[in-house]
């Protein structure tokens, strides 16, 4: 299935804080950001500043670029407060994962114990 394609999503607008959000860590490169509609007690999201659609399509134009996203995952779990009980990092691709920006994002979840995922 083809996904759209805007030239902006929502995410470069919060990037460009014209849209609000409340942003728990910024790198040079990424920021992060609590998700408006969480689905665990901790749920924050975290975009590279530089616009790809999907993860697939970061690591194979710049995998440097991926490994700053997963750093900055894991640096949010641990001000958060997640990493001795564990957490997890999603990336939504693609309609049938239900992912809804084009614009590569990694859902960090925690704070509570998680079910099983998958159906
Ligand atoms: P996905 O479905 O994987 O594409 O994830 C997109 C996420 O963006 C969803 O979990 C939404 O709840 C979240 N979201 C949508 N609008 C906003 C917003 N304005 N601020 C923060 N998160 C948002």
């Amino acid at each position: 299935m083809t996904e759209p394609d805007p030239s902006e999503t929502l995410f470069e607008r919060i990037i460009a804080r014209e849209i609000p959000a409340e942003i728990v860590h910024e790198t040079d490169t990424t920021l992060a950001f609590r998700d408006i509609s969480p689905q665990a007690a901790t749920h924050v999201l975290v975009v590279p500043k530089t616009r790809y659609r999907n993860v697939g399509e970061l690591a194979a134009a710049d995998p440097a670029l991926l490994a700053e996203v997963i750093t900055t995952a894991h640096r949010v779990a641990e001000l958060e407060g997640l990493v001795d009980g564990g957490y997890r990092v999603v990336f939504n691709t693609g309609s049938d994962a239900g992912q809804t920006v084009f614009h590569v994002h990694a859902h960090v979840l925690g704070g509570e114990q998680l079910g099983h995922f998958g159906r």
